[in-house]
């Protein structure tokens, strides 16, 4: 509507339409002040510029007509003035919340800009106007003052503009009614000093048009948070400020080098404005310099400290560490690391949230400064991960007692917001030997490998690195490699033990237990490679096939008559492949290709699956029973043991671990302990096997206590699948074992 109105007021050549149009716009704003105070709780300071404006634009229509007296004129123009005056006044209040963050640059700029304009200004416009009119001196000044303030007022508008703060609809809105009242400004100077012969229907258009975006910025619903701090935006509009500050430079030079200073107090205030802006130029300039400097110096302290702890990180600990090894021959000392892990990190994060976790490891931080000598340098270079470089140790005894030092240090709590947190630390000592070390890397790497030795010794200790680690470090990383291919290069099997019913003395069932055959004939025992398929993954896919094979060979020794049609077969399964979505898939889907019915698969698992994970581990255990497969806990009584975990988890039967059998027939205590399991797994009827029985005596214990089911080396080794029908002949021949003992 204001372009259209605008449009209509620059074309019509009537005064009186003009007016007309004049005052619509007028009531517009007027209009839309109201209802914006009742709708938009708009800023009474707003409301109250938008009276005064409205009132002295009224007020100045109606008294500088032509055809009036002096002082009519004087008023008028001073009504212009009070304008001017409330929008600086006005600009002022909106700009000052939302300069941003570095206020300094946008003013030196906005400065460059305004100062560059009022040069312009003077020499095109203000100068000859003082020149030209003949007009009262009081009200040319008055005018004069009025345009010079247009600086002012396109100083704020481009310190809003440039400013850090997100520009929305209505910061634009009112910018566009600002530069129409400015671009009015500059028609009327024109005119003023006759430049220009302009019609009023042109000098005023401008107004109207900034009359009507006055208006649509107070109907907008984004007014109430015109004067609120504004959000930052992502980045900043440099070129756009580019553009500016120069355009701001080069006109005036421009307009320099066109035209001569015509008397005195032209050439002064040339001189002047010249001069001041030089000054804003150079400030500009050295601010920007400074930042740009104070940036860079930031940025780099950034790339090497670690933001919480404010330590060095990983890339300046190795820098420290060169060079300490650098400068190590000189006085013929040993630069020695430490390499310190917190302990059970993850539970602290876990239970305590991370917010704990941080405070642990800002007070952990703390600590090491605290208790290590000033010579030491401390830094964090990951997670948990603390490392502590001793520059001048004299020999291993020394680092050894600096070691236990930061080790004792932990006894005392940690005091945190959250109350007092106490924490271990395992800790890896590697000390520079020629020998060994090379490089800074290499004696990071060697405290780091010493470190996960004291966690494997149960961690809340010491280990100082030699070279035989570095060998079970290759070693394993060979196992690791090897392990991807094994299953693909079909090394891996499955040997069975038999489990009997122990009345009975028959075989009721089997346990598949995995074997790994190495390419250059040695055998691996699960216990050594299972681990580390769990650690890699690995044994997501070799559990699957251990679960179809093992299946197989059931299914097969069914039909071939060698076992009973409801024998059993007893799966070991670990927390990985228990937390893998698809694992309940891949069960149903062995059970049926094998043809098994999924009663007859057992599938083992440790206390240790339920207490780490005891809800995906509960949702697992579910599923699979709810498909009639049942699960055992294996090595009863070696893990946690709870109780609760027998009534929280769908379990069918326990596994007596093999260190309470090894005692049962000749120790009161662990006789004691298994009568108590099998009692409790009567009453809660659930299913029992003893395992690792390897004497007769063991056995008839067990039979005496009247547990269910056995497995051991008495009655078999596991056996490859080949020889699965002997094995079973054998031992079903034999009968019930306690008959055994009798002959
Ligand atoms: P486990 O499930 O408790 O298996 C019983 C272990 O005790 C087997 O060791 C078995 O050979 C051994 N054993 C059986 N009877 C006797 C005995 O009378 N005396 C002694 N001293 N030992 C006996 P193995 O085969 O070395 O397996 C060790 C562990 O590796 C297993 O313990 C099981 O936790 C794990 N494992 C084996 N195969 C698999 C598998 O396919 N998948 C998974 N996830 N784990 C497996
Ligand atoms: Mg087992
Ligand atoms: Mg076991």
């Amino acid at each position: 509507m204001g372009l259209a109105a605008s449009i209509a007021h620059l074309t019509v050549r009537s005064d009186t339409f003009g007016n007309g149009l004049y005052a619509i716009a007028i009531l517009a704003v007027v209009g839309a002040a109201m209802l914006s105070a009742r709708h938009h709780r708009l800023d009474r300071r707003i409301l109250a510029g938008f009276g005064v404006i409205t009132v002295a634009i009224l007020a100045g229509q109606l008294l500088s007509g032509a055809e009036r007296g002096v002082t009519e004129h004087f008023l008028g123009e001073f009504s212009y003035l009070v304008v001017q005056t409330t929008l600086i006044v006005g600009l002022l209040l909106v700009v000052q919340r939302r300069i941003g963050r570095e206020p300094i640059g946008v003013l030196a700029d906005a400065s460059i800009l305004s100062l560059g304009a009022w040069l312009v200004l003077w020499i095109t416009v203000l100068r000859p106007l003082f020149d030209t009119i003949t007009d009262e001196p009081a009200v040319v000044t008055l005018r004069g003052i009025t345009f010079s303030l247009s600086a002012v007022v396109l100083f704020l508008l481009a310190t809003l503009l440039l400013g850090d703060s997100e520009n929305n609809t209505v910061v634009w809105l009112a910018s566009c009614a600002v530069i129409a009242s400015l671009t009015g400004d500059m028609l009327w100077a024109l005119s003023d000093a006759r430049l220009a012969d302009l019609s009023l229907s042109v000098l005023n258009a401008p107004y109207v048009l900034a009359l009507f975006a006055a208006a649509a910025t107070l109907l907008h619903p984004e007014i109430r948070f015109l004067t609120a701090q504004g959000a930052y935006r992502a980045s900043r509009p440099m070129a756009g400020r580019l553009v500016v500050v120069i355009s701001g430079l080069v006109a005036p030079i421009f307009v320099f080098a066109l035209t001569d200073a015509v008397d005195t107090r032209d050439r002064v205030v040339r001189t002047v404005s010249v001069l001041v802006l030089s000054a804003v130029v150079l400030v500009r300039v050295v601010l920007a310099v400074r930042a740009n400097a104070e940036l860079q110096a930031r940025l780099v302290t950034s790339a090497q400290t670690d933001a919480l702890t404010g330590l060095p990180n990983r890339s300046l600990m190795l820098q420290h560490v060169d060079t300490a090894l650098r400068t190590a021959w000189r006085d013929g000392r040993e630069p020695t690391v430490l390499f310190i892990d917190v302990d059970r990190f993850k539970n602290i994060n876990d239970s305590l949230g991370h917010a704990a976790g941080d405070d642990v490891l800002i007070a952990v931080a703390e600590r090491l400064r605290v208790v290590l000598p000033t010579r030491c340098v401390v830094g964090r270079i990951a997670g948990d991960e603390f490392v502590v470089l001793d520059p001048q140790t004299a020999g291993p005894n020394e680092s050894m007692v600096l070691a236990d030092r930061v080790l004792e240090s932990f006894h005392e709590p940690l005091s945190l917001r959250q109350g007092d947190v106490f924490v271990s630390a395992s800790i890896g000592v590697s000390t520079y030997r020629p020998s060994v070390t090379n490089s800074a890397d290499d004696l990071l790497r060697h405290a780091d490998t010493a470190m996960y030795r004291a966690k494997e010794s149960g961690r809340n200790c010491v280990a100082i690195f030699d070279e035989s680690m570095l060998e079970s470090v290759t070693q394993r990383l060979a196992v690791e490699t090897a392990l991807y291919r094994a299953l693909e290069r079909r090394e891996l099997r499955l040997v069975h033990q038999p489990i009997i019913d122990v009345g009975l003395g028959e075989v009721v069932g089997f346990e598949a237990l995995m074997r790994w055959d190495r390419e250059d004939g040695s055998t691996i025992s699960p216990a050594e490679f299972i681990p580390i398929a769990e650690e890699t993954g690995t044994i997501v896919p070799i559990g699957s096939w251990a679960l179809l094979e093992a299946l197989t060979h059931l299914s097969d020794w069914i039909a071939s008559g060698i076992c009973a049609r409801d024998a059993t077969m007893a799966v070991n399964v670990s927390p990985r492949q228990l937390s893998d979505p698809n694992f309940v898939n891949v069960v149903s889907e062995a059970l049926t290709r094998a043809h098994i019915p999924a009663k007859q698969l057992w599938l083992e698992v440790t206390e240790g699956v339920m207490i780490a994970q005891p809800d995906q581990a509960l949702v697992a255990l579910t599923r699979l029973c709810e498909l009639g497969v049942r699960v055992a806990i294996d090595d009863f009584g070696t893990g946690y043991s709870s109780l609760s975990l027998l009534q929280k988890f769908p379990i069918q039967r326990l596994k007596i671990d093999r260190t309470f059998i090894q005692g049962v027939a000749d120790d009161a205590d662990a006789r004691a302990l298994v009568r108590t399991i099998v009692a409790m797994c009567e009453s809660m009827s659930l299913d029992m096997v003893a395992e690792g029985v390897e004497t007769v005596s063991q056995l008839q214990a067990l039979g005496e206590m009247r547990c269910a089911k056995a497995q051991g080396y008495l009655i078999s080794h596991p056996v490859p699948p080949e020889s699965i029908a002997g094995t079973v002949a054998a031992i079903n021949e034999l009968g019930p074992w306690p008959r055994h003992r009798r002959h």
